[in-house]
Parts: C-alpha cells; sequence; structure tokens
C-alpha cells in the first residue's frame, strides 16, 4: 500500500515515510493510494479480539510496510489498562433504545485524541527506525485544546523526539490549560499564542512548509514532524474504533451483522469524521455520517451549499476543540471523492489561502449529501441538551459530545430515520467542568475549577479520572506567550537554530 499527496499525485510514498513526514512537501497530505476491504466475516471476527487485536488486523491493511511485530508492538503497548482506565479501551454506554454513546476518553488526558495519540509515538520511532532516519524528530503541534495534551503525553520522554505546543492563549478551557502548562517530561515544551486555533494551525504548517527554516532543520539533524490530524499515523488509529464499536454491538447482539447504524460526530478539523468514512469505504455499513458541528458553522454550511467559506466571525464557545474554521482533513475527503483529482485539490486549496473560499462541482455537493447530513446548534442548546439528557438518562456529557447528541436529535426530527446510532463522545465532562455545571444546576457555579471537579462527581456516576485530580498540586511549568507572527522565530530559539 502506497500513499500518494493530495496536491500531488505523482508523490508516492510508504506509511513509514507518510507517517514520519507528517505532511508532504507541497503542502498536500497523504492517502492511501486505495481503501482496503473489511469483510462481515472479519468485522464478526474481531468481536472475539482485545482492542489491541483489533487494532493490529485493521493496521495490516493500511501499514504493510510494517510487520505483523512492529504493529503489535505498537498496539500491544498503546492499548493496555496501563494507559486506559476501561478494558475495552472504547468504551460502549447506551444512551437509550438503539442510541449507543462511544466513550473515546478514558485516556491518560480524557480526550478522544489518545486513541490515536497514544500510539502515534509507536508508529513514529517504529517508521524512523525502518528508514534508517538518523535524525532528531522535532514534533510540532497546534492545538485547540486536547491535542496538545494528548501529544505531550504520548511524546514525553520518548527518545529521538522533541514535543513544542502552541495553543491559542484564550480558546481553551481552565483545565486544558492546566494540563498543558504543568506537563512532565524533558523533551516537551508549550507556548500559548495570542490568535485563534486557525491562526495557530496555520504558523504550524508555514513553519512546516518553510524552505530557510527546512536548511536551518537539516544542518542541525533535526527534521519536523506532526501529531495533528495531518498525519496519517493520527487518521488510522481513528478507523479502528468504529470498526470495533460495531464488531462489539453485533457481538452482544445489539445490531445483526450486517444492518446498518448511522454515526455522529462532534467535528472540528475533519478529522475524526474522516475515519468514520473511511470506515464506511472499507465495507462497514454505515448509513449517514452525521457531522456536527458548533456555532462555527463553516462544515455545515459547506454540505449544504457546496460552498466552504471562512470569510465570517470566529465565535469562541463552550466546546473549544471545535472552534476552527479551516478544516484541514476535508482535503482528503475531496481528494477521495473527485477520483484523486489533484490538479482539481490544488485549485481549490490555493484559492482557500488566498480568498478564504472555494465552491466545488454539483457532483461532488451531490455526494457530499449523500453521505454526509451537516448540522450545528449554539451554546445555549448545547448546555440545554447536556441538562435534557442528565435529567433523562442520568448521564453526563461534555459541551461537545452534547453538540453531537442535539445535532443528532435535529436530523432525526428532520428525517424520521430511526436507524441504530453510534454516538462519539469526544471528552470527559470533566474537562469542561464549568459548562457542565452550569448545565446541569442551570446557573452560574461560584466554586473554583477542583470543586467543580467534585461537585460532578457527586452529581454522576462518572470517577474522577486520576490525571484530573493530580493536576490540583502540580507547578506551572510553563508561561511564555508570544504574537503569532512570532512563532517561527520562536520555534528557531527553541531549537537553537538562530
Ligand atoms: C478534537 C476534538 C473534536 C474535533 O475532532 P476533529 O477530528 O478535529 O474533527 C471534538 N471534540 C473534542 C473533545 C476534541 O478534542
Amino acid at each position: 500500500m502506497f500513499y500518494k499527496s493530495t496536491r500531488d499525485s505523482s508523490i508516492k510514498v510508504e506509511s513509514s515515510v507518510a507517517i514520519t513526514q507528517g505532511i508532504s512537501a507541497d503542502g498536500g497530505l497523504f492517502v492511501p493510494e486505495t481503501i482496503p476491504e473489511i469483510t462481515l466475516d472479519e468485522i464478526k471476527n474481531l468481536g472475539n479480539l482485545s482492542y489491541a487485536d483489533r487494532a493490529a488486523f485493521i493496521f495490516k491493511k493500511y501499514l504493510t510496510d510494517f510487520t505483523d511485530a512492529e504493529i503489535h508492538y505498537c498496539t500491544d503497548n498503546a492499548y493496555s489498562t496501563k494507559n486506559f482506565e476501561t478494558e475495552s479501551i472504547a468504551e460502549i454506554s447506551q444512551l437509550f433504545d438503539g442510541t449507543y454513546m462511544l466513550e473515546l476518553w478514558h485516556g491518560p488526558t480524557c480526550a478522544f485524541k489518545d486513541m490515536a495519540l497514544q500510539i502515534l509515538p509507536y508508529f513514529l520511532t517504529t517508521s524512523a527506525k525502518k528508514i534508517n532516519l538518523d535524525k532528531k524528530i522535532i514534533i510540532l503541534v497546534a492545538t485547540s485544546g486536547d491535542t496538545g495534551k494528548a501529544a505531550l503525553e504520548g511524546f514525553k520522554d520518548v527518545e529521538g523526539t522533541q514535543i513544542l505546543v502552541f495553543y491559542p492563549e484564550d480558546g481553551v478551557s481552565p483545565m486544558q490549560k492546566r494540563q498543558m502548562t504543568t506537563q512532565s517530561g524533558e523533551n516537551v515544551g508549550v507556548c500559548a499564542m495570542k490568535g485563534n486555533f486557525d491562526d495557530c494551525q496555520n504558523g504550524v504548517k508555514a513553519i512546516f512548509t518553510d524552505s530557510q527554516v527546512k536548511e536551518k532543520m537539516e544542518g542541525a539533524g533535526l527534521m519536523f514532524s506532526s501529531a495533528n490530524s495531518i498525519n496519517w499515523g493520527r487518521l488510522v488509529p481513528q478507523i479502528v474504533y468504529y470498526i470495533s464499536s460495531y464488531a462489539s454491538l453485533a457481538e452482544s447482539g445489539e445490531i445483526s451483522l450486517g444492518d446498518k447504524i448511522n454515526v455522529v460526530v462532534p467535528t472540528g478539523n475533519f478529522g475524526n469524521i474522516l475515519a468514520a468514512y473511511y470506515a464506511k469505504k472499507m465495507g462497514l455499513p454505515i448509513n449517514k455520517l452525521i457531522c456536527a458541528s458548533n456555532i462555527n458553522k463553516v462544515l455545515t454550511d459547506f454540505i449544504e451549499t457546496g460552498v466552504y467559506d471562512r470569510n465570517r466571525d470566529f465565535y469562541a464557545t463552550c466546546s473549544p476543540s471545535m472552534d476552527i474554521l479551516i478544516s484541514s482533513n476535508l482535503e482528503r475527503l475531496l481528494y477521495i471523492i473527485t477520483g484523486h483529482d489533484d490538479a482539481q485539490i490544488r485549485e481549490w486549496f490555493t484559492s482557500l489561502a488566498e480568498t478564504g473560499r472555494y465552491e466545488v462541482s454539483d457532483a461532488v455537493k451531490k455526494v457530499l449529501s449523500e453521505e454526509f447530513y451537516g448540522g450545528y446548534c449554539d451554546d445555549e442548546q448545547t448546555k440545554s441538551t447536556i441538562h435534557d439528557i442528565y435529567a433523562k438518562y442520568s448521564y453526563t456529557c461534555d459541551t461537545h459530545t452534547a453538540v453531537a447528541v442535539k445535532v443528532y436529535e435535529d436530523y432525526k426530527n428532520a428525517t424520521g430515520d430511526t436507524t441504530k446510532t453510534i454516538i462519539a463522545s469526544t471528552a470527559s465532562p470533566y474537562k469542561f467542568s464549568a459548562s457542565v455545571l452550569e448545565s446541569i444546576e442551570g446557573r452560574n457555579s461560584d466554586l473554583d475549577e477542583y470543586e467543580m471537579v467534585d461537585k460532578i462527581a457527586e452529581l454522576s456516576d462518572i470517577p474522577v479520572p486520576a490525571a484530573l485530580a493530580e493536576l490540583k498540586d502540580k507547578e506551572r511549568r510553563f508561561k511564555d506567550s508570544i504574537e503569532k507572527s512570532d512563532m517561527t522565530s520562536y520555534v528557531l530559539k527553541e531549537f537553537g537554530l538562530n
């Protein structure tokens, strides 16, 4: 299996190269040349395996340059109860009849990003060895809050790597900020940036493709890689839990093998839902992919009109990990839908960079609306959804997951579709305590962050994750804050490249 760049189909590399590079030198994203199949029989057999073995089975279809031993080394280390609080790794909880919450936040940083970032360092160091890389890998991360912490936790003290995370100073929750700025490890760095997530992501992408920076890096024996979902190594682990959850539901008799299901995903950078799309293309019986956004609803509009337009106000919401106007992974989807038309992708994404807008053809728009349903809700609706499902089902969910639940309700009302449905639950409610508590109690709380955590513990039946409880006594290590125009010089300084 080879990987091609979305902006130049003549670029063709093995998975180990795609993973170490993170992004193609032409600015395109790596995608598998073909999408491998999974049969219903294979899915049935997964039902008897551990999560690590399910993952290994799927990775073998994509990472064909890895040996079986290398794949199992990665999966066994990443997906164990050393790192995750539940044996199942991805826990399924029935919200009500035929609607299941796929809880992807039982990992060390309490967000779904752990599902991929616990394994990415193993993929990356294994890949580097395979291609005889003699450079130190610098992981540069732009985060809307959760990726940063999950990447820090995954890469801390991993030999041959160093990691630097940029986050938008006022764009993350207090718990997220605390998680990052107290990070331990000798090879980690964290810096706040005065701007929003899109500025952050643009800054990092620009550094990746800056030829002068690249030259300096090479001179110093360093190379960049990415832990954002532009890296294929971030995406492929996310395919696993959709297939795995289907296998579990079939195994337990909740669905019959071959039944179609809907999948609802609270979406930002379009990575998580793209993984569900890959699962569908592989053969997983998925009916509709429901793309849920907050008030930054650039994706809802795109699915409805075929026009992607980021020229609009940016809102800071109570679901900050979805406060994004440039959803990078859409590029991969459009590459697939256009039949790998790299010239077309170049045109659209050049237009996006230059004018903030592109418009797809009617044919593409038609495929989009067949495969996806897009919806959004505002903060008020998010909070009332948290309140309602707590009251009705005694289930406590975070703000991002609540956006998905609300959009799913709207979808059901609009279509009458009663297909069984999996909702991706992307973060622990404890990461967004203030909003969650305010929603449940119906008023603002005057408790501090940790008192709020304790209060939620009283109200819900979810134990406080040890990793969050510990933060209270940790010292803040990282205090730097810079202008967005200073990101490149900060990076050069951090790595001694001036
Ligand atoms: C990152 C994140 C999202 C958005 O996922 P994408 O893959 O970027 O679409 C949603 N919810 C939470 C809690 C997240 O951390």
